[in-house]
């Protein structure tokens, strides 16, 4: 029989701790099922099985709460050809159970291993989402004010396609485990196991109390037929297939010479509801269509019509990997709270830095020079001065032209909005 059990690293839990027999049962499924080591991912959770993905010489990703189904899901969505196992304990599901309800909702070809033993163990055994009233554990009287979950129960009102649920040391686990995985979308596999480390030592449970609860309240193990219905990973491409919505991409041909070929820096420090950002939108248009690469940085409050808005964009036609502002080689002072934002600039400003500062705004003291222009009696509304702004540094032929802006324009913009902001870059001239 293969066997992926790590030798180097082997399955270390307290001594009688079901995990043990669960890390072996799913072994012996994996080479039952006669499959490669490169075609399994175990993905894990937080907890004691969330040691499993160091035990097995497999693709593994450790985890946090309930969210190992998430990068268990990226996983699959990418490469459908993996096997892929979740370990998660009954207290990660009880943390991050919204992901388990999201993996049955979505039904994703995944096997969900829990490892239900009644409490925390690793952190010193608390209660968890199914420890039961009567239970006695390291957190005081909390499990006898709330109910425990019934994980199957409610993995099926979810929408789960497979459902089972077995005793960690039933001899059968492993067929139960191939079962699940064979399976084509979620599967959930519930295993009742002891934690003699801390649960055991203060409770009365024993492998023949688990097969005891089991026939007490059996759970009709394997296909959920109500819950049929396509896997996930298939409708999801099936779907995307037939979506034709997604534009193409825009092609800027580089078909202008810049007045100046080096790099420029050009910041404009605004409010919201300014058009910053769409204006800084437009300069990387216009210096893609000079051959420059462009970035673009953004930075701007939560909030609608309030706050500052700054825009930072680097044209060069270096190859960009940091896209940090370092010496700005325009500034567009366009009001106060965009300043306050960025006021340490100006100190630093070079000699030959342009600052264009709109009549109305107080800029810090700088040796950039400085231009002042008033909007307000140029009859510019407000949410036209940034691009009224990049009019003006088009008209002095500092970092774009006017051909260069008015191209960027024109592809970003329909017909009539176009018009407009022409109307406003020509006052500018
Ligand atoms: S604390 Fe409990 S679950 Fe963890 S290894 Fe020990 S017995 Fe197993």
């Amino acid at each position: 029989m293969t066997s992926f059990i790590n030798q180097d690293r082997p399955p270390v839990f307290c001594p009688g701790c079901t995990h043990e027999r669960i890390t072996k049962g799913l072994d012996k499924a994996f080479s039952n099922m006669g499959l490669e080591a490169d075609k399994i991912a175990i993905v894990t959770d937080i907890g004691c099985s969330g040691l499993f993905d160091t035990f097995f010489n497999v693709h593994a990703l450790h985890g946090v709460h309930g969210r190992a189904l998430t990068y268990a899901a990226g996983l699959k969505l990418a490469d459908p050809s993996l096997n892929v196992i979740v370990t998660m304990g009954d207290g990660g599901l009880g943390i991050g159970g919204a992901h388990v309800l999201s993996a049955c909702r979505k039904n994703l070809d995944l096997t969900l291993i829990v490892l239900n033993n009644f409490n925390f163990g690793m952190t010193g055994g608390q209660y968890s989402a199914t420890t039961p009233n009567d239970a006695v554990v390291g957190s005081e009287f909390l499990n006898r004010a709330e109910i425990p979950i019934d994980i199957c129960s409610v993995a099926k009102s979810a929408g789960a396609t497979y459902i089972s649920k077995c005793s960690g040391h039933d001899p059968k686990l492993p067929e139960e485990l191939v079962k699940a995985m064979q399976h084509k979308g979620f599967s959930l596999v519930e295993t009742l196991g002891l934690c003699t480390g801390r649960y055991t030592k203060r409770n009365q449970l024993t492998v023949k109390s688990i097969d005891q609860m089991i026939e007490k309240n059996p759970v009709p193990g394997g296909v959920v037929e109500e819950n049929q219905r396509p896997e996930y990973g298939e409708l999801y491409r099936e779907l995307a297939k037939k979506e034709s919505r997604f534009p193409e991409p825009l092609v800027i041909e580089s078909q202008f010479d810049l007045p100046d070929p080096g790099r420029q820096e050009i910041v404009i420090l605004g409010s919201a509801g300014m058009r910053i950002v769409t204006a800084g939108d437009i300069v990387c248009h216009a210096g893609i269509s000079a051959g420059m690469n462009a970035s673009i940085k953004n930075d701007y409050n939560i909030t609608v019509l309030r706050g500052q808005s700054v825009s930072e964009i680097l044209l060069t036609p270096e190859e960009i990997g940091y896209t940090g502002i370092e010496s700005p080689t325009v500034v567009l002072a366009l009001s106060d709270e965009g300043v306050a934002r960025r006021k340490k600039i100006f100190q630093t400003l070079a000699p030959s830095t342009f600052v264009l500062k709109e009549k109305s705004v107080t800029i810090p003291e700088t040796p950039a020079r400085v231009e002042e222009i008033d909007f307000k009696a140029l009859k510019i509304k407000k949410q036209d001065w940034a691009l009224a702004s990049l009019g003006l540094i088009a008209a002095r032929n500092i970092a774009v032209t006017k051909d260069m802006l008015t191209l960027a324009l024109k592809s970003r913009f329909n017909d009539k909005v176009f018009g407009l902001a022409m109307e406003t870059v020509e006052k500018m001239f």
